[in-house]
């Protein structure tokens, strides 16, 4: 073996990798076969026929002009998911302004716009860990350091150790994720805007990451943006609507944000594909999000079923959950994280180990999917 290769570099001497980068490998869950896939918190229902056929005849209609470059500014998308804000996040109480289409950015999923967030904001960075590994590995890509402040052993944040740390670090954009990943627990309105209000003390911009939102009991922290100019909220097609696969992921801030998001985005950087399929897709939310209810139902009765086994689980306001206490659940055996994933890969259920010792992720699936998962997991912490 060369030096190289014991040493893990895998780049040859000729190629001028940024520095940052060696030593990385691409972020990403194994893509791996099972009958029972509860390890990217997908929605686990496959598109109904109605929204198919809509998709389809949208996508067709602009297929002759696809000689041209697309809408550049997405008009007729953004005002769609303007209407789709308006209707469904808004409420009255804390929000006097409709959101505009001016007030909408949308790219190819979420971690596209996160992404240009962080090209054109910002020279210091930071959030709370746990939370999405996305954050820090984006903010790394681009050139910047990511700094952390912990969550507390229930995995909310601790408020005055916030307010320290954001004193002292004056971060120009801070990440927070609510329901937040891998965790699963959401944040009420009012400390959402507490930490607003911290961040507004030094110039700096709050994300909220709202991935998960459509599953969440809370307000969403568009009701934050007329008070709070500097609140940014970040939402994706691909959880809760079931279009993963298509690419669609928005920020929702004043318009002053988003103008300054086009001094960064690719030209043309939504294909006329994307912007038919997403177009039709909102038409039918209704149809689409009927499903959300569904999932929250099946995650109370999972979390239900964790506890019953003696599992330790995090309560969540999101599509999946995080559970624990399985190091000492059978006197004869000390299950580690590793080790429980790899015997439910055995039988043929694929979940999520997201790196925190004694916790595994699971995304509820359908119900078939979850009996299997509780079934094997009954077997495994038995045998
Ligand atoms: C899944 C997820 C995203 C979504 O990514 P897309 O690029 O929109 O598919 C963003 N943030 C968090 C916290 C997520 O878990």
């Amino acid at each position: 073996m060369t030096d190289r290769e014991t040493s893990g570099e895998r780049w040859p001497e000729w190629l001028p990798l940024r520095s940052v980068l060696r030593g990385r490998t691409p972020y990403g869950a194994p893509q791996i076969e099972a009958s029972a896939r509860l390890n990217t918190n997908e929605n686990p229902y496959p598109l109904p026929a109605s929204v198919i056929t809509s998709i389809a005849t949208g996508v067709e209609e602009i297929l002759s002009g696809l000689n041209r470059y697309p809408d550049r500014d997405a008009i007729e998308l953004r005002s769609r998911l303007a209407t789709y804000v308006n209707d469904r996040l808004l409420t009255s109480a804390h929000h006097q302004s409709k959101i505009t289409p001016a007030h909408i950015w949308p790219a190819n999923g979420s971690n596209e716009v996160l992404q240009s967030i962080l090209l054109a904001f910002g020279e210091s960075v930071a959030g709370f860990t746990p939370s999405y590994s996305m954050h820090p590995i984006l903010t790394e890509a681009v050139g910047k350091s990511f700094k952390t402040v912990p969550l507390k052993s229930d995995f909310l944040p601790d408020i005055e150790l916030l307010r320290g740390f954001l004193a002292a670090k004056k971060p120009e954009i801070f990440f927070l994720t609510t329901p937040n990943n891998p965790t699963g627990r959401s944040l009420p309105i009012a400390t959402i805007a507490e930490i607003a209000s911290m961040i507004a003390l030094h110039r700096g911009l709050l994300i909220v990451d709202e991935a998960y939102g459509e599953f969440s009991a809370e307000e969403s922290a568009v009701n934050l943006i007329d008070q709070h100019p500097h609140v940014v909220v970040v939402r994706t097609m691909s959880k809760a609507f079931a279009f993963a696969g298509a690419r669609i992921g928005y920020a929702i801030a004043r318009p002053e944000v988003i103008d300054a998001l086009q001094l960064v985005r690719l030209p043309y950087h939504l294909s006329a594909i994307t912007q038919a399929a997403a177009i039709a897709a909102i038409d039918h939310s209704d149809v689409l999000l009927a499903e959300v209810e569904e999932i929250r139902v099946n995650r109370d009765a999972t979390d239900a079923a964790l506890r019953e086994m003696g599992f330790l689980t995090v309560p969540s306001d999101a599509n999946f959950i995080l559970f624990g206490g399985f190091a000492d659940l059978n006197p004869s055996r000390a299950w580690d994280s590793a080790a429980l994933w790899r015997a439910l890969l055995d039988r043929d259920v694929l979940i999520r180990d997201v790196g925190i010792p004694g916790f595994l992720r699971v995304t509820i699936g359908t119900s078939e999917e979850n009996a299997a998962f509780l079934e094997s997991l009954r077997q495994v912490i038995g045998s």
